[in-house]
C-alpha cells in the first residue's frame, strides 16, 4: 500500500471523469476545496455520445469559464421534427436562433469528447484539485466523520488509502459507488435496444439538413441527428429478432443507412447497440456517499438531456458541499440535493419516455381529426421543495440571466455565488449584509427592473446554481431570506 501524493485527506473525492465529474471538479476547484478526482481510464472516451446541450448548461459552463471556448466548436440547434413514413410533419419542436432569456441560444449541437477535453484542460488551472488517471476506486468505507477510499493504480496494481469528507460517485451507469451505497434503481418503464451509428462525411450532404428528425409510424422507428463538423448520427429501434452480431455487420448497417447516405459519401465512425433505459436511483445521498450524473439516473436520449441532467446535479450539489465542508450547514443539508434534483430529473426522463413512445405510436392515422402538427416547447420544471421558505410562484425556478447596462451578463460578474436583484426603493433601505452578497440595483439596470416588475416582487435571491431561492416584498422579508446560514459559507471570501 503506497501514498497517493502530498496528502491522504481530501474534502471531496470524485470518482469518474466523464462530464459530470469534470464539471463538479471545476466548480469545487473554483471554490478552492481540496479535491481528488480519479478515473480508471488513462485516455478519455473518444467516441461520440452526447450531441445536444441547452442554455442552462451553457450557464454552468459560463460560471466555470469555458462557455466561450465551447461556443467556438458548437453550432446552434435548429430543432427537432417528427415525421411519418410519407414525410408529413407530425410534431414540431423548433429552437429559436436568437439569444434567449438565459443569455445564450436555447440549444446547441456539440461533440461530447470536445467538451470533456475543454473541461479537463480548465481543471488543470486549480492547484487544489489533484487529477489521477488510471486509478480505480475499489473500496469505500464510511468512518465516523470521514470516508475511507481504497484506490488502485491499475498499471502497477498498487493500492493506496485516502480519506475524505465526501465521495461523489460520478462513475456512470454501472456505478461502483451506487452499489456500495446499496441503492437500487426505480425503473420508469422504458427499455429498448437501439442501434446507434455515427458517421463522418467525406462529401458535402448539406441537403440532409440541420434539423433532427424522428421517423415515426414505420416498422423501424429511427432518428437522424446532425452533429458538428461533418458528424451525423442515425439511431434505429431494433424490432426484429436478428442477433446483435448480425446487426452490427457493416453491410447490414449501410443497408439501413442507404435511404439517406452511401459509403462513398461517408465513413462509419462508430456503430454500437445501446439499451435505452429509464432509471432513477432510489436515493442519491447516503451518509457521506453521493451520486451524480448517470450513476443517479438514466434516460433514453430522445430529448438529448442525459448529460445535461447530470450537469444540473453537480451545479446544485457543489455549493451545498462547500457549505457543509466549511461548517456552515450540517450534514443533513445535503438531503436538499436529492429532494430538489430527483423530481426535476424525473420530469425530464418522463418526457423523454413519452417522446420515445410517440416514435413508435405517432402516425398520420393516430392524428386523424387533429389539425396540423403538434407543437412542443422546452421543459422548465421547478426543482423540488427542500427549504421551508415562504414561497412565491417563481421560487425554485431557473432565474433569467439579464444583460446589465454596461453590456455584461450577470453570471459573468457573480460566478458561483449568491446574488440579489433589488428594486430601487428596497435597495435604498437595505444596509448590506455580512455575506459579501453581490447586489444589483434595478435603478442601474433596466433589464433587472423589468424582471422584478414582471414577477411583481421587489427582490430576488439567486443561488449559485442560478435557481431562485426566494423573493421579498419588503425589508423584513428580505432580511429573513438573507438570515439563512448557508448563504454565508458560499459567499464569504476564501
Ligand atoms: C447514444 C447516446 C446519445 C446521447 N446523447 C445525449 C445528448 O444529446 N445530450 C445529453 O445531454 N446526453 C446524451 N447522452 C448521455 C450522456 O452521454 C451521458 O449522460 C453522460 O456521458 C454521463 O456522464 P457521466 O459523467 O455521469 O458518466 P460517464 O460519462 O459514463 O463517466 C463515468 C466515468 O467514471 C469512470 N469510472 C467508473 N467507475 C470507476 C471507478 N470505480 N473508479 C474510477 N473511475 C470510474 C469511467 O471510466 C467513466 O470515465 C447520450 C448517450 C448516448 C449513449
Amino acid at each position: 500500500m503506497s501514498n497517493l501524493s502530498k496528502t491522504d485527506n481530501y474534502d471531496v473525492v470524485i470518482v469518474g471523469m466523464g462530464p459530470t465529474g469534470l464539471v463538479l471538479a471545476n466548480l469545487l476547484g473554483l471554490e478552492k476545496l481540496n479535491v481528488l478526482v480519479i478515473d480508471k481510464f488513462i485516455t478519455p472516451y473518444d467516441l461520440p455520445r452526447a450531441v445536444h446541450l441547452d442554455d442552462e448548461i451553457m450557464r454552468i459552463l459560463q460560471v466555470i469559464g469555458v462557455a466561450s471556448d465551447m461556443e467556438k466548436i458548437m453550432r446552434p440547434n435548429l430543432g427537432m421534427r417528427f415525421v411519418d413514413a410519407d414525410n408529413n410533419l407530425l410534431l414540431d419542436w423548433p429552437r429559436p436562433q436568437e439569444i434567449g432569456k438565459n443569455g445564450w441560444k436555447p440549444s446547441y449541437k456539440f461533440h461530447q469528447p470536445d467538451l470533456e477535453r475543454v473541461l479537463y484542460k480548465n481543471l488543470k488551472k486549480f492547484p487544489n484539485v489533484e487529477i489521477r488517471k488510471g486509478y480505480e476506486a475499489t473500496e469505500v468505507k464510511n468512518e465516523d466523520e470521514k470516508v475511507e477510499v481504497t484506490i488502485l493504480k491499475l498499471e502497477e496494481n498498487d493500492a493506496c488509502l485516502v480519506k475524505c469528507d465526501f465521495i461523489v460517485g460520478c462513475d456512470g451507469a454501472r456505478s461502483f459507488i451506487r452499489k456500495k451505497m446499496g441503492v437500487e434503481y426505480e425503473e420508469m418503464g422504458f427499455f429498448e435496444d437501439w442501434l446507434v451509428v455515427d458517421i463522418i462525411l467525406k462529401k458535402d450532404r448539406s441537403d440532409l439538413g440541420l434539423f433532427s428528425i424522428q421517423f415515426c409510424g414505420t416498422s423501424q422507428p429511427a432518428t437522424y441527428s446532425p452533429g458538428t463538423r461533418g458528424r451525423l448520427r442515425w439511431e434505429f429501434a431494433l424490432k426484429d429478432q436478428k442477433s446483435h452480431e448480425d446487426i452490427l455487420k457493416t453491410d447490414y448497417v449501410w443497408n439501413l443507412l442507404s435511404r439517406w447516405i452511401t459509403p462513398d459519401e461517408a465513413k462509419i465512425e462508430r456503430k454500437a447497440i445501446y439499451t435505452f433505459k429509464s432509471s432513477l436511483a432510489e436515493h442519491w445521498v447516503k451518509d457521506r456517499l453521493i451520486l451524480a450524473g448517470d450513476s443517479a439516473h438514466l434516460t433514453p436520449p430522445f430529448m438529448g438531456q442525459g448529460m445535461c441532467i447530470g450537469l444540473r446535479d453537480v451545479s446544485n450539489l457543489a455549493w451545498k458541499l462547500i457549505s457543509v465542508i466549511r461548517g456552515q450547514s450540517d450534514l443533513s443539508f445535503l438531503k436538499s440535493y436529492e429532494i430538489e434534483r430527483r423530481p426535476h430529473a424525473k420530469e425530464y426522463i418522463s418526457t423523454a419516455i413519452k417522446l420515445g413512445k410517440m416514435l413508435g405510436e405517432l402516425s398520420s392515422n393516430s392524428k386523424k381529426g387533429k389539425e396540423g402538427p403538434i407543437h412542443m416547447k422546452s421543459l422548465a420544471p421547478k426543482i423540488g421543495n427542500a427549504f421551508s421558505i415562504k414561497e412565491e410562484e417563481f421560487a425554485r425556478s431557473l432565474s433569467l440571466q439579464p444583460k446589465l447596462s454596461n453590456g455584461q451578463y450577470v453570471d459573468d460578474i457573480v460566478g458561483y455565488k449568491f446574488c440579489l436583484f433589488l428594486s430601487e426603493d428596497l435597495a435604498s433601505q437595505f444596509s448590506g449584509n455580512n455575506s459579501n452578497i453581490i447586489v444589483f440595483n434595478s435603478k442601474d439596470h433596466p433589464t433587472i427592473k423589468e424582471y422584478l416588475e414582471n414577477l411583481s416582487t421587489k427582490a430576488l435571491l439567486i443561488r449559485p446554481d442560478k435557481y431562485i431561492l426566494g423573493g421579498a416584498k419588503n425589508l423584513t422579508e428580505l432580511n429573513e431570506l438573507l438570515s439563512l446560514e448557508f448563504i454565508n459559507s458560499v459567499n464569504n471570501k476564501i
